[in-house]
């Protein structure tokens, strides 16, 4: 009898089964294709690598006016790939590791769950055997997959890839539609651009990114390589690599391109591990949980993309750790107090330049009916930023707060090392932290994040 089985070995998966064999839990990973998951294998990692590839041609390409000069700078795609593909092999394998070192047994299978009177158990089907493991608790941690939104001549149309086709594609197309303004078609509109296909983004918001604030997101948009936008447009249909939408005058509209990437968001995986059979709430958005991960039904939690809470790797993570505290107290007949907070979950979009996010934005927060107080500063009051990228580079931070207690409610970021400033921001709030107390802090200097020390010394 195993004190917990965990379906699915993403970042949701595999920290829990870490965490638990570090408390000497017996744990099994059921995973049916690769340990790591999406992120690992097919999202955060590839892209980031692929980005990290394209900076380095642009700054190549771009290097004349900081005094270094390149001749005839290239990239290879193919040799791009292999690189991915290295990064990805060398995470998998330390995942791997980690599961030896925690003691973690793995088995490789679609796992179902079992539900039978007070009994849990997993059933694994794996090369047509079947085989049957007792429980105590089971973490169900299966992700989720790329949606794919019944548009006519979308389905079987090899001109039409999903972000997981799109990571291995043998030619930088020259002409790419991006359907959805999500982060993840936006770091791919980035991706293509800066490698030069001219890219047409199609969005059925009026604007990029939803929660990105509204004065930053049309910065991004302008700087943003090849690309042009065609925002507030319902696509109709796709016929071959041509796009037809409906454009916010109700006009009709095409782009025609090689190559559709169909980023119109991901569904949580709530149909591969029986959770109908096991009579497990399930909505639209995923699995209904508490703020424990609890499920409803006792003995099964669920954290990660599979409950829709929030779609981030990093807030997998944190569900996986106030599920596996949950379950250790349920094992000795008790529950936990930690439970999962999503005020301050922060958010980046890597592209170039990079994008990102934690808490309210000034929108959100008078839609909210607070009454707020905001600062904007460009990055060009960092010397640092200045040195790095020019004097006409786009960026810039906002931070709101709250105008009656002065606690920070977001901070929001546009240009580089954005996705790295804001785990300080996130802490910022996580802690409720007034304007005064950020006033005493210390900045590094020479820095680009000083510049929220700037913007909160305008209030
Ligand atoms: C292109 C792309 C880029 C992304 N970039 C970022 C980023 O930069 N930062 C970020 O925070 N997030 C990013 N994400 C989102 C991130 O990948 C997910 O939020 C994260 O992977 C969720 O982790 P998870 O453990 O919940 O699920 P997943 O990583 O999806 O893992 C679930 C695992 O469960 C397995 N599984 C499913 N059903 C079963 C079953 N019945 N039996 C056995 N195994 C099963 C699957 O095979 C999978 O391996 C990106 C996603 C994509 C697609």
């Amino acid at each position: 009898m195993y004190d917990v089985i965990i379906i699915g070995g993403g970042p949701g998966g595999y920290l829990a089964a870490e965490r638990l064999g570090h408390r000497g839990k017996k744990v099994l990973l059921v995973e049916k294709e690769h340990l790591g998951g999406t992120c690992l294998n097919v999202g955060c990692i590839p892209t980031k690598t692929l980005l990290n590839s394209a900076k380095y041609y642009l700054h190549a390409s771009e290097g004349e006016r900081f005094g270094v000069h390149a001749e005839k700078v290239s990239f290879n795609l193919a040799e791009m790939m292999a690189w991915k593909e290295q990064v990805v092999q060398s995470l998998r394998s330390g995942v791997t590791s980690q599961m030896k070192r925690y003691k973690v047994e793995v088995l490789s299978g679609t796992g179902l769950v079992e539900v039978k009177g007070a009994a849990r158990a997993v059933k694994v089907l794996s090369d047509g055997s079947e085989t049957i493991h007792e429980t105590k608790a089971i973490l169900v941690a299966a992700g989720s997959v790329p949606a794919m939104p019944p548009i006519p001549g979308a389905r079987d149309n090899p001109k039409v890839l999903d972000s997981t086709g799109l990571l291995s594609v043998s030619a930088v197309p020259k002409k790419l539609c991006v359907i959805g303004g999500g982060v993840i078609g936006i770091e791919f509109a980035s991706l293509f651009g800066t490698l030069g296909s001219e890219v047409s983004v199609v969005e059925m918001l009026d604007e990029i990114i939803p929660p990105m604030d509204k004065d930053q997101a049309p910065l991004l948009r302008r700087v943003l390589k090849n690309t042009g936008f065609n925002l507030g447009c319902k696509v109709t249909r796709i016929e071959g690599g041509t796009v037809f939408f409906t454009d916010k005058n109700g006009k009709d509209q095409s782009v025609a391109a090689d190559l559709v990437l169909m980023a119109a968001g991901r569904r949580a995986e709530t149909l591969s591990w029986g959770a109908k059979e096991a009579g497990i709430d399930v909505t639209g958005k995923g699995v209904t949980v508490d703020s424990r991960m609890r499920t409803n039904i006792s003995g099964v939690w669920a954290a990660g993309d599979v409950n829709g809470r929030s779609m981030l790797a990093h807030s997998a993570y944190r569900m996986a750790e106030v599920a596996v505290n949950d379950i250790c107290a349920f094992l000795e007949g008790g529950s936990s107090n930690d439970t999962m907070r999503y005020n301050a979950v922060p958010w980046a979009v890597y592209s170039i330049p990079e994008a990102a996010g934690v808490g309210m934005t000034e929108q959100e927060a008078l839609a909210a009916g607070i009454a707020i107080k905001k600062s904007a500063v460009p990055m060009l009051l960092s010397g640092r930023f200045i040195a790095e990228n020019g004097v006409k580079a786009p960026g810039n931070v906002k931070v709101i707060i709250d105008a009656k207690t002065e606690v920070i409610l977001g901070v929001h970021v546009l240009g580089p090392y954005a996705s790295e400033m804001i785990w300080g921001a996130a802490a910022l709030i996580e802690n409720e932290t007034r304007i005064a107390d950020v006033k005493q802090m210390i900045f590094p200097h020479p820095s680009v994040c000083e510049v929220i020390r700037d913007a909160v010394w305008n209030f």
